[in-house]
């Protein structure tokens, strides 16, 4: 058995992995196991299969059903292009800060997880405890749904989810849900005089964008139930960040692409809104075919984070009230894994250290105070599986 390590020595080896999303993971999983192990803890992995990536996941304690699960992603953002002071993938402590990236989003938060589950097999405890490390959150969140998925017939299933991205240790129980969409238009070329007889897919895609327009303007004159109410703002947005498209002033345009994205209140249904665009994507393309039948729209979905719903006496959020103290209502305006496990059946709630707003900044960093509370938190929480 090696040395059991602080969680700053834990937080240091994580960060010293530069999980950039673009990258590999698996030295940092293989790492993580070999320390699990060490400990006796088994850990398990579902490997991606079209990439040099892996999740893992383990339990501790007996060998059944409610665990507490403690998830986090290994995967972080890039730091090309930004100016950092000090070596992003070595933790520096200055100011009573742990700067690095990762320490905030969310390696922080991993290196407590992966301390308090060695403390659980050390002490021994009576409810079990289990960790889950994604990949490619920072991607669309697109690693954790397969890893849920192989998790489920390997350990006995989980009643209660703490996903540690940073939320000042509070207990965050709802955020919205987030839906991307590609768009190309595909007109018809002909001289600018003859428009008539062309389709510019920039102008039908213009009609779509205009959609956009009128459906947020529909949704900002809504009056917010008590869910919706809690969400700034209080209503489903729709949003184009990206449009490209045209050859010259004078030819009508072949190619429009452009992006749209959907933050749907969790209250929503995500399905009604896609239906909804998909059915007004038909309607421009069949007033496309109209004036020339080779044209067409092709509207591919590039991700899917379902919302975090807030759950009537959830024991996620009961469990993190209960050992933060914290009794306000929180929610949030970014995505995380917590949506898909509650899609996929648990109680799930975000709480863990730091501050989204130094998520994916230049000289990211997490207070040594918050980071403090983290490790309290963690303690806390073996201390009553144990008890
Ligand atoms: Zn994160």
């Amino acid at each position: 058995m090696t040395d059991k390590m602080t969680p700053l020595e834990i937080m240091q080896k994580l960060i010293s992995f530069p999980t950039v999303s673009s990258e590999s993971n698996l030295p940092l999983v293989e790492w993580v196991e070999e320390y699990l192990g060490s400990h006796g803890i088994v850990s398990h992995r579902y490997t991606d299969p079209d990439q040099p990536k892996a999740a893992l996941f383990a339990h501790v304690g007996p060998q059944v059903e409610g665990a507490v699960v403690l998830s986090g992603h290994t995967d972080v953002v890039p730091v090309e292009g930004q100016a950092w002071d000090s070596d992003p993938f070595t933790v520096i402590e200055r100011d009573g800060k742990y700067f690095g990236r990762g320490t905030c989003d969310m390696k922080g938060f991993d290196a407590l997880a992966i301390w308090a589950l060695v403390e659980a097999q050390t002490v021994g405890v009576n409810r079990p405890l289990q960790l889950a490390l994604s990949y490619d959150e920072e991607v669309g969140c697109t690693g954790a749904p397969p890893m849920i998925e192989a998790m489920q017939p390997i350990l006995p299933k989980g009643s209660a989810v703490i996903v540690g991205e940073p939320s000042m240790m509070k207990a965050v129980t709802g955020h919205k849900g987030g839906y991307g969409y590609s768009t190309h238009v595909q007109g018809f070329e002909v001289h600018s005089s003859l428009v008539h007889t062309g389709v510019s897919a920039i102008m039908q895609a213009a009609k779509l964008i205009d959609w956009t327009n009128t459906t947020n303007a529909e949704n900002w004159a809504k009056e917010p139930d008590a869910i919706s109410g809690m969400f700034e703002p209080p209503w489903t947005t729709l949003h184009v960040g990206v449009i490209e498209g045209g050859t010259a002033q004078n030819i009508t345009a072949k190619d429009c692409r452009f992006s749209l994205d959907m933050r749907v209140l969790p209250t929503e249904n995500a399905a009604s809104w896609r239906d909804a665009y998909l059915q007004r994507v038909r309607d421009v393309e069949s007033e496309m075919q109209a004036i020339h039948p080779d044209t067409k729209i092709v509207v591919e979905q590039i991700f899917d984070v379902p919302g975090l719903k807030p759950e009537e006496n959830g024991e996620a959020e009961s469990l993190a009230r209960s050992i933060t103290g914290d009794n306000g209502s929180h929610v949030v305006s970014y995505g995380t894994e917590a949506g898909q496990f509650q899609q996929a059946g648990y109680s799930a709630v975000v709480c863990g250290p730091g501050d989204i707003a130094q998520a994916h900044q230049p000289n990211e960093y997490v207070t040594v105070a918050q980071f403090n509370a983290g490790h309290d938190f963690m303690k806390t929480l073996v201390q009553g599986l144990a008890g």
